[in-house]
């Protein structure tokens, strides 16, 4: 995850995209647009009647989670998305409720402890997310006087912010009209509107065009779109087993029309295991450290080595970490979380 952003596996993992699957809100021109099927025209007529079953369904259907429904600061949506980057969203709610009521704003995370930081992320996974967002409330609290701001460039250039977690602030918590773009919200699109799969990667051309064409005209609306396919594919729309049978728009839907043709089908390869990973291993050290005792703050070296048998492996991961800022390597091979 070396990207601004990382990318979200699919279904109810919520898929985030990484920089090349950026959809910049302001750089498709949608006039000249054509999809292989159909006209733009033709789209945006389609995408009406799909709008209010949506709409419709997300009232009944969408999940409580704390920081929708206008229950949390910019700040805190900015918070949800990070940790929602290749992190299920159910996973993410006591994390989330926990960091907030510890740090409920970016003053109050940009003087936190590293290594509290780095403890508090627990095993949400990928824990550079949490010194990146760290970073960032360094940035929103110097630079913003603590407020998270409402320009998609200047949320840009905020540390660990790519064009989806900007995008989704804009929207989410400032009701902008933009798109709103992840693999779910693409799996969707492309299923309902194009009848076919979107098979993952970057999101192509036609892929970016579709979500300009198809957005609401009106701000509101457009909120309740982008939360709204982004939970139906999350919930229903999922990547392999989609239930049709119960979805608000089986009416209106190409794919399923289409007899469903290639379902599954991706372009990327399939995840890689995690047993036997570095991701594991670098995942044991951190819980190691995260699970000393009170009072305790340095793991010896017999004790990282008792962590894992390839001792060669363990001491690659364990320097990774140190070079990724997560650990400090003592003299004698000993680890703590980083100071300051
Ligand atoms: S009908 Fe099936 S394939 Fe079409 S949007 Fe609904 S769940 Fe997805």
């Amino acid at each position: 995850m070396r990207g601004k952003e990382a990318t979200r596996p699919a279904a109810d993992v919520r898929s985030r995209p990484d920089a090349s699957d950026a959809v910049h809100h302001e750089a498709v021109k949608t006039e000249a647009v054509k999809t292989e099927a159909v006209t733009p025209e033709v789209l945006k007529a389609e995408a009406a009647p799909v709008r209010t079953a949506l709409a419709v369904w997300w009232r009944t259907h969408a999940r409580d989670l704390p920081w929708r429904f206008g229950r949390t600061t910019p700040w805190g949506v900015l918070v949800s998305e990070v940790m929602s980057q290749q992190t299920q969203m159910g996973r993410v709610v006591p994390y989330w409720q926990a960091w907030m009521a510890r740090w409920p704003d970016a003053a109050a995370l940009a003087a936190a402890d590293k290594a509290d930081v780095i403890t508090m992320w627990g095993r949400l996974g990928y824990p550079r997310r949490a010194l990146r967002l760290r970073e960032c409330a360094h940035v929103v609290h110097e630079r913003h006087a603590d407020t998270v701001p409402c320009d998609y460039d200047a949320l840009l250039d905020l540390p660990g912010v790519g064009d989806y977690t900007a995008s989704a602030v804009l929207s989410f918590a400032y009701g902008r009209r933009v798109p709103v773009v992840d693999t779910n919200v693409r799996r969707v699109l492309s299923r309902v509107f194009r009848g076919e799969e979107s098979l993952g990667g970057a999101a192509s051309p036609l892929e970016r065009e579709l979500a300009h064409l198809v957005l609401p005209a009106d701000e509101a609306a457009c909120v309740t779109w982008n939360q709204s396919v982004m939970e139906l594919g999350a919930t229903v729309c999922t990547a392999k087993s989609p239930l049709c049978d119960v979805c608000p728009v089986r009416g209106r839907c190409a794919f399923l029309k289409a007899g469903r043709p290639g379902l599954g089908q991706r372009r990327t390869r399939p995840r890689q295991r995690f047993a036997g990973t570095d991701r594991q291993v670098r995942g044991l050290v951190l819980q190691a450290l995260r699970d000393l005792p009170e009072g305790e703050s340095t793991l010896p070296r017999a004790r990282v080595e008792a962590l894992w048998e390839d001792r060669f492996q363990l001491d690659a991961c364990v320097a990774a970490l140190d070079e990724d800022g997560l650990i400090e390597i003592l003299p004698g091979g000993a680890v703590r979380l980083p100071r300051g």
